[in-house]
Protein backbone atom coordinates (compact mmCIF):
# COMPACT_ATOMS: atom_id res chain seq x y z
CA UNK A 1 0.00 0.00 0.00
CA UNK A 2 1.54 3.46 -1.15
CA UNK A 3 -0.95 5.95 0.31
CA UNK A 4 -1.17 6.14 4.11
CA UNK A 5 -4.26 4.46 5.88
CA UNK A 6 -5.53 8.09 6.77
CA UNK A 7 -5.65 9.43 3.25
CA UNK A 8 -7.21 5.89 2.06
CA UNK A 9 -9.78 6.55 4.22
CA UNK A 10 -10.50 10.04 2.95
CA UNK A 11 -10.67 8.82 -0.53
CA UNK A 12 -13.21 6.21 0.75
CA UNK A 13 -15.11 8.86 2.50
CA UNK A 14 -15.11 11.13 -0.63
CA UNK A 15 -16.32 7.90 -3.22
CA UNK A 16 -18.89 6.70 -1.05
CA UNK A 17 -20.25 10.19 -0.66
CA UNK A 18 -20.16 10.63 -4.83
CA UNK A 19 -21.46 6.99 -4.79
CA UNK A 20 -24.25 8.37 -3.10
CA UNK A 21 -24.85 11.54 -4.84
CA UNK A 22 -25.07 9.40 -8.37
CA UNK A 23 -27.60 7.33 -6.71
CA UNK A 24 -29.97 9.88 -5.74
CA UNK A 25 -29.50 11.54 -9.13
CA UNK A 26 -30.28 8.50 -11.19
CA UNK A 27 -33.19 8.18 -8.94
CA UNK A 28 -34.28 11.91 -9.61
CA UNK A 29 -33.89 10.90 -13.49
CA UNK A 30 -35.37 7.60 -13.42
CA UNK A 31 -38.32 9.15 -11.68
CA UNK A 32 -38.30 12.01 -14.58
CA UNK A 33 -38.24 9.49 -16.99
CA UNK A 34 -41.27 8.46 -15.94
CA UNK A 35 -42.94 11.43 -15.62
CA UNK A 36 -42.26 12.21 -19.52
CA UNK A 37 -43.81 9.04 -20.65
CA UNK A 38 -47.08 9.56 -18.79
CA UNK A 39 -46.73 13.33 -20.00
CA UNK A 40 -47.40 12.49 -23.53
CA UNK A 41 -50.34 14.08 -25.04
CA UNK A 42 -51.44 14.82 -28.47
CA UNK A 43 -50.58 18.15 -27.55
CA UNK A 44 -46.52 17.60 -26.51
CA UNK A 45 -43.91 17.15 -29.47
CA UNK A 46 -42.74 13.98 -29.71
CA UNK A 47 -39.78 14.59 -31.15
CA UNK A 48 -38.62 17.17 -28.46
CA UNK A 49 -39.83 14.65 -26.05
CA UNK A 50 -38.01 12.33 -28.09
CA UNK A 51 -35.08 14.45 -27.28
CA UNK A 52 -35.17 14.87 -23.81
CA UNK A 53 -35.41 11.02 -23.77
CA UNK A 54 -32.10 10.62 -25.32
CA UNK A 55 -30.28 13.26 -23.25
CA UNK A 56 -31.74 11.88 -20.39
CA UNK A 57 -30.58 8.26 -20.35
CA UNK A 58 -27.46 9.38 -21.94
CA UNK A 59 -26.77 11.18 -18.67
CA UNK A 60 -27.72 8.38 -16.72
CA UNK A 61 -25.42 6.20 -18.97
CA UNK A 62 -22.60 8.35 -18.01
CA UNK A 63 -23.83 8.58 -14.16
CA UNK A 64 -23.39 4.71 -14.17
CA UNK A 65 -20.30 4.57 -15.66
CA UNK A 66 -19.44 6.52 -13.09
CA UNK A 67 -20.81 4.58 -10.52
CA UNK A 68 -18.71 1.68 -12.26
CA UNK A 69 -15.36 3.38 -12.01
CA UNK A 70 -16.52 4.37 -7.94
CA UNK A 71 -16.91 0.97 -6.76
CA UNK A 72 -14.12 0.12 -8.81
CA UNK A 73 -11.99 2.43 -7.12
CA UNK A 74 -13.66 1.17 -3.61
CA UNK A 75 -12.96 -1.95 -4.59
CA UNK A 76 -9.44 -1.04 -4.80
CA UNK A 77 -8.94 0.81 -1.50
CA UNK A 78 -10.25 -2.44 0.36
CA UNK A 79 -7.50 -4.98 -1.82
CA UNK A 80 -5.00 -2.11 -1.06
CA UNK A 81 -3.93 -1.40 -4.60
CA UNK A 82 -5.69 1.83 -4.82
CA UNK A 83 -3.24 4.67 -5.93
CA UNK A 84 -0.65 2.19 -7.40
CA UNK A 85 0.08 1.95 -11.49
CA UNK A 86 -1.39 -1.20 -12.91
CA UNK A 87 1.13 -0.90 -15.41
CA UNK A 88 4.99 -0.05 -14.34
CA UNK A 89 3.53 -0.58 -10.34
CA UNK A 90 4.49 3.14 -9.39
CA UNK A 91 2.54 5.22 -7.13
CA UNK A 92 0.44 7.54 -8.65
CA UNK A 93 0.58 11.06 -7.60
CA UNK A 94 -2.28 11.81 -5.04
CA UNK A 95 -3.20 15.37 -6.65
CA UNK A 96 -3.82 12.62 -9.69
CA UNK A 97 -5.87 10.37 -7.69
CA UNK A 98 -7.69 13.27 -6.32
CA UNK A 99 -8.87 14.98 -9.22
CA UNK A 100 -9.55 10.94 -10.90
CA UNK A 101 -10.02 9.12 -7.79
CA UNK A 102 -10.48 5.64 -10.87
CA UNK A 103 -7.21 6.49 -12.33
CA UNK A 104 -5.43 2.76 -12.63
CA UNK A 105 -2.33 4.08 -14.33
CA UNK A 106 -0.03 7.34 -13.72
CA UNK A 107 0.23 10.07 -15.51
CA UNK A 108 3.24 9.27 -17.69
CA UNK A 109 1.69 5.02 -18.45
CA UNK A 110 -1.73 7.12 -19.52
CA UNK A 111 0.22 9.09 -21.97
CA UNK A 112 1.93 6.08 -23.69
CA UNK A 113 -1.23 4.23 -23.80
CA UNK A 114 -3.25 7.28 -25.04
CA UNK A 115 0.00 6.99 -28.03
CA UNK A 116 -0.07 3.32 -28.56
CA UNK A 117 -3.97 3.09 -29.25
CA UNK A 118 -3.41 5.82 -31.41
CA UNK A 119 -7.71 7.03 -32.30
CA UNK A 120 -9.36 4.01 -30.45
CA UNK A 121 -8.26 5.59 -26.77
CA UNK A 122 -10.59 6.51 -24.65
CA UNK A 123 -11.46 9.88 -24.52
CA UNK A 124 -12.74 9.74 -21.07
CA UNK A 125 -9.13 10.65 -18.85
ZN1 LIG B 1 2.87 3.90 -14.46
Amino acid sequence: MTLKQKKLDSFKADLLARREQITTDLHHTTVELLDDDTGYSDSIDLASAETTRNLTLKIKNKERDDLWHIQDALRRIEEGSFGDCERCGDEISEARMRARPSAILCISCQSEVEIEEGRHHSHRL
